[in-house]
């Protein structure tokens, strides 16, 4: 594994402690990605958590296996040189991690994909905030839609460059994300729902009726037709972002009959 640019250390003390603190992890296990050094996982060893770190540079890897290696030893902690991106995720009970920037979206796409529990993550914070915001909102977008649909966030630190070395150019935040145990808006076929959600918003300046026509050859000519004869005109002439969640289940459900 080659390693990556994005490499901001967290090293402020108590935002540690805090990103530790705010799931109960005593003897759970921990999927931590992009453990870095070690800054948190060290914390969650300490807090009583098995760890579970997928690491993606070799050199990062060389330097937890020589700080860790009694957690090694004991089978606390297991190291992988894996890419978040691609590899299979073990089974594991909470998800705790200061995330790649640059590789933000996708994980969490894999981990929504991988389902899971409880999910304390540090992004970006304007990734985050994209992340929380409304469906009808003008910030909304297929990420919003997609994480809302299948979990609920909410935000629980702020964090300024300072917080970490070399300061990255961005403020972050951490959120906590827990999967919905049922849908509030049910999806019957949820690989067409992802389609639906992505196309719509690939042309989110466009009507949801123009949008669909463009989308003809992706979404498939009868459920087109499908669509555009059983919903309102009223809807049709909305635009993505002024779509709620259940409108965007509604029209999938519609296409999936
Ligand atoms: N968690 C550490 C901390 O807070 O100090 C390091 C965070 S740093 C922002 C991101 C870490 O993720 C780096 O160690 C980097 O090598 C690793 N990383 C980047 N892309 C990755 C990927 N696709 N899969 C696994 N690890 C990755």
């Amino acid at each position: 594994m080659s390693a990556p640019h994005d490499q901001h250390f967290l090293t402020d003390p108590d935002a540690i402690r805090k990103i530790a603190h705010f799931s109960d992890i005593k003897d759970q296990t921990v999927l931590e990605i992009g453990p870095g050094k070690g800054a948190l996982t060290k914390e969650l060893l300490e807090r009583g958590a098995k760890v579970i770190a997928i690491e993606i540079d070799p050199k990062m890897i060389e330097i937890l296996g020589s700080r860790f290696a009694d957690e090694i030893d004991s089978g606390r902690l297991n190291l992988l040189n894996e890419d978040a991106v691609r590899c299979d995720y073990p089974d594991f009970d909470i998800v705790i991690a200061n995330l790649p920037y640059s590789a933000s979206s996708k994980i969490t796409f894999r981990l929504l994909e991988h389902g899971f529990k409880e999910a304390v993550l540090m992004y970006q914070k304007e990734f985050a905030l994209r992340m929380m915001a409304l469906p009808g909102t003008s910030n909304c977008g297929r990420l919003s839609v997609m994480v809302q649909t299948y979990a609920k966030v909410m935000p629980l630190l702020n964090l300024p460059p300072e917080a970490f070395s070399p300061p990255p150019a961005v403020d972050s935040m951490v959120v906590r994300i827990t999967m919905k145990e049922e849908l509030t808006y049910p999806v019957d076929d949820p690989e067409f729902y992802s389609i639906l959600v992505r196309e719509l918003f690939s042309h989110r300046r466009k009507t949801l009726k123009k949008s669909l026509k463009s989308s003809r050859s992706v979404i498939g000519e009868k459920r087109y037709e499908r669509i555009v004869s059983m919903l309102p005109d009223e809807m049709l002439k909305k635009r993505a972002e002024e779509l709620s969640l259940k409108d965007f289940s509604n029209i999938s459900n519609i296409a999936t009959k």
